[in-house]
């Protein structure tokens, strides 16, 4: 009887001890979840945390301001920022929160489930362009990166030469990204099959595994692993001198703020407003060459600049926006992206996959393949056109449906896509 009590309570100490480490590891990892990343990025922080200067005139000499304030974390605000704190101290402003604890963002068969999600809290934000074409924008750190199909490529040097870029200082930059979030894919059978048909029906020659721009049909980079993890640019900032960066999450950057007391209006501070939608205000330091930098996306970038009075006179007055600089091209030229679809339904389980081989043809079309969207049991029904397989719309401006695509072959269908769109 002695044996069994001593047994028992050695065994009730065991399980005391035990529920105390799952209680600890539990805690931990809650803990962990509410600030995901705060050991590798440390300089995160919600955007509640900033604490605002005295006043703007004091602020401008006070300790807490900045050389550079960088508006959107995302695909080229996170990497700009990791490469300025190197030298200068840098707040960067993101209006979503972050990727690190996100499944819908970090794997890849989850790639369709989070364009799906239009929750507020959704990474990636629907919107409908003027001519009804349906299209999602990026609303995390990491940006674009957290929601596209990661496909990886260097630039064309035409098109450097035509930007103006300093074609050596660009080439120097491609391995600094390459080496932190970009991957060699393995390819599944799909991309084997879609590279072989477009060497097939001619887009030549084959290039290879390489990052160039190249025409011809080439296998890319990918920043999925090859475990599906997704890498996003929200990594990048893992290279950033932790002491002199600054990165705020749910801060809604609402307008730039200008000193007009000279000829010139300056850009001198931002107004935000953070997650409790409190409003607060941070500011350049007065170093000559500090600046406010917005990389707010392809819509996010005019849409501050408009609100901020930076714009076409007429289009501000009419919203009552007081004029700082009248600038007829901001929010101006805005097109969709055209996209010719082909569906392949099969009753087969096709591994998925997203974009590892391209067409890139001279004509100026590139042709891309995904594989295996649509079709598992979790699959969702949403008719958007670019990630379901259900229903198709007519959205597209063209479009192959599936039984065409069946009867023609891949190689045939690949051929017909391939042609450039012309004007409906
Ligand atoms: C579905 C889809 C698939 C794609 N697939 C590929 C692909 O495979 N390969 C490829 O190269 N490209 C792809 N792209 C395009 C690519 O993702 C974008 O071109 C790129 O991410 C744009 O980078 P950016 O830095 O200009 O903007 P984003 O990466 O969009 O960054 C802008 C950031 O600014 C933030 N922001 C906006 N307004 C404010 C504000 N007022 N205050 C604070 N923050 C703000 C946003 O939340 C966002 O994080 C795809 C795009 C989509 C939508």
């Amino acid at each position: 009887m002695a044996l069994v009590g001593g047994a028992a309570e050695i065994l009730m100490k065991f399980k005391i001890l035990l529920s105390l480490i799952l209680w600890i590891n539990t805690f931990a990892l809650s803990q962990a979840y509410e600030h995901p990343g705060q050991y590798r990025y440390p300089f995160i922080r919600p955007a509640s945390s900033f604490t605002e200067p005295p006043s703007a005139a004091e602020s401008r000499g006070a300790s807490k301001t900045y050389d550079y304030i960088i508006i959107g974390g995302g695909t080229a605000g996170c990497p700009l920022a990791a490469t300025l704190s190197q030298n200068f101290s840098v707040l960067l402003l993101e209006r979503g929160g972050t990727p690190f604890a996100n499944g819908n963002v970090s794997f890849l068969q989850n790639f369709h489930i989070s364009l799906a999600d239009t929750s507020q809290t959704s990474a990636s934000q629907v919107f409908i362009s003027t001519d009804g074409v349906i299209n999602s924008r990026a609303r995390i750190l990491g940006g674009g990166t957290c929601i596209n199909a990661g496909f990886y490529t260097r630039a064309s040097a035409s098109y450097i030469k035509r930007v103006g870029w300093d074609a050596k200082l660009v080439n120097e930059s491609y391995p600094w990204v390459e080496k932190q979030i970009v991957h060699r894919p393995e390819l599944v059978p799909w991309q084997r099959a879609f590279r072989d048909s477009l060497i097939e029906v001619g887009i030549s020659p084959f290039n290879g595994f390489t990052y160039d721009h190249l025409y011809g049909t080439k296998i890319g980079g990918t920043i999925f692993d090859r475990f599906g993890r997704r890498h996003t640019a929200a990594e990048l900032l893992a290279s950033a001198n932790p002491d002199n960066l600054h990165v705020l999450v749910h801060a809604t950057v609402q307008k730039i703020v200008f000193d007009k007391t000279s000829k010139r209006p300056r850009a001198v501070g931002v107004i935000f407003k953070d997650e409790n939608g409190k409003q607060n205000k941070a500011f350049l330091s007065k170093r000559p060459r500090s600046e406010i930098i917005v990389s707010s996306g392809a819509l996010g970038s005019p849409q501050l600049l408009l609100l901020s009075g930076i714009g076409p006179k007429a289009d501000l007055e009419k919203l009552n926006i007081s004029v700082v600089l009248d600038n007829e091209f901001v929010g101006k030229g805005m097109a969709d992206n055209p996209l010719n679809t082909i569906y392949i339904p099969t009753n087969r389980n096709i591994k998925q996959s997203l974009i590892q081989v391209v067409g890139i043809t001279k004509l100026g079309v590139y042709i891309e393949a995904s594989s295996g969207f649509g079709q598992s049991m979790d699959s969702i029904h949403w008719n958007n056109g670019i990630v379901s397989a259900e229903p198709l719309n007519n959205l597209m401006r063209a479009q192959l449906c599936p039984v065409q695509a069946k009867r023609m072959g891949l190689a045939k269908a690949l051929f017909w896509v391939s042609k450039p769109l012309t004007n409906p």
